[in-house]
C-alpha cells in the first residue's frame, strides 16, 4: 500500500483522517463511561505539568535534567554520601519548581472534584501543583516538594523556610534546626520505597474506581502502573489521555494522545452541558 501511494503526503493524509475521527469517538466515549460512572478517579504523571512549563525528565535533553543522570543525582545514595551535590541539583530544582503555577488541565480536575465527577486524583508528579490548583482528595505517591524532613531527628521544614536556609547556607544545604543535620525532600528519590501509606490509599481509590483516567503518564514507573491492572480487576474501565505509547494502551477502552489541556478542558466542557 505504501508503495502505490504517490508522494509521501498522501500517506500522512490517509493515516491523519482516520486517527482523527478515531479522537472524536474516543472522546465521546470517555464523556460516556465518566457520566455513567459512581466512581471516577485520575492518575497522573508529569505531561500534565509540561504545559506549567515543567519538562518531563524522561524526555532526553530538557533542561535541568541535560547535564545530569537524574537516576545518579536524585538518588537517595547521593543523598547520603554527597549532600552538598545533592543539593547543588535539588536546590535549583525546588527554586524552578516554586515559580511554576498549575495550569488549566489541573484546574479542570479540580472541577470535576468539585462537581462530584471525580473522587480523588493520585498522582506521580512532586510539584504541588495538583494541591495548589484547590484538589482535595489528592494522593501524592512519590510525595511532594511542599516539605523536608530531618532523617536524623525527623524534624520537618516547609518548603517557603527550606528555600530561605538554601540561600542562607554556605554550602547550599538546608539543614535541621535541632541536630544540623542535612534536609531531606519529602520526596521519593530514586533507591527508595514509596510510602506504604499513600500506596494504600492509591491502591484502595483505583480498586473502587468505575474509570480511571490515566493522564500525562507513560505509565511505566512500578508500582505505579501496575495501579490501573488494579482498577481492570474489579471491572472498572481504563481511560489513558497521555502522548506516547503506554504498556497498557491495549487494555484502555479510550485512549486518547492529543494535548492533555485540550481534551480535560473538552471533557469538562463536555460534562458541564450533559
Ligand atoms: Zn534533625
Amino acid at each position: 500500500m505504501e508503495q502505490s501511494a504517490p508522494n509521501g503526503s498522501c500517506i500522512t493524509m490517509a493515516i491523519h483522517r482516520p486517527a482523527a475521527i478515531t479522537d472524536i469517538g474516543a472522546r465521546a466515549r470517555l464523556v460516556e463511561l465518566v457520566a455513567g460512572a459512581s466512581s471516577v478517579v485520575a492518575l497522573t504523571g508529569a505531561g500534565i505539568s509540561v504545559p506549567s512549563g515543567i519538562p518531563d525528565f524522561r524526555t532526553p535533553r530538557t533542561g535541568l535534567w541535560e547535564k545530569v543522570d537524574p537516576m545518579e543525582v536524585a538518588h537517595i545514595d547521593a543523598f547520603r554520601g554527597d549532600p552538598v551535590r545533592f543539593w547543588r541539583f535539588y536546590g535549583e530544582r525546588f527554586a524552578t519548581l516554586g515559580e511554576k503555577a498549575p495550569n488549566s488541565a489541573h484546574h479542570a480536575l479540580v472541577g470535576l472534584e468539585r462537581a462530584g465527577r471525580l473522587v480523588g486524583v493520585i498522582t506521580q508528579n512532586i510539584d504541588m501543583l495538583h494541591r495548589r490548583a484547590g484538589t482535595r482528595r489528592l494522593v501524592e505517591v512519590h510525595g511532594s516538594i511542599a516539605t523536608c524532613s530531618c532523617p536524623r531527628c525527623g524534624g520537618s521544614v516547609a518548603v517557603e523556610d527550606v528555600r530561605e536556609r538554601l540561600e542562607r547556607e554556605a554550602d547550599g544545604v538546608p539543614r535541621c534546626d535541632a541536630c544540623m543535620g542535612p534536609l531531606k525532600p519529602d520526596v521519593v528519590l530514586f533507591g527508595e520505597m514509596l510510602s506504604a501509606r499513600s500506596l494504600t490509599r492509591a491502591r484502595e481509590l483505583c480498586e473502587g474506581a468505575d474509570v480511571l483516567i490515566c493522564i500525562g503518564s507513560s505509565l511505566e514507573v512500578h508500582p505505579v502502573a501496575g495501579l490501573p491492572l488494579l482498577t481492570r480487576a474489579t471491572g472498572g474501565r481504563i481511560a489513558i489521555i497521555t502522548q506516547g505509547a503506554t504498556p497498557l494502551d491495549d487494555l484502555a477502552e479510550v485512549r486518547l494522545s492529543g494535548d492533555v489541556v485540550e481534551e480535560l478542558q473538552a471533557l469538562a466542557g463536555a460534562l458541564a452541558a450533559a
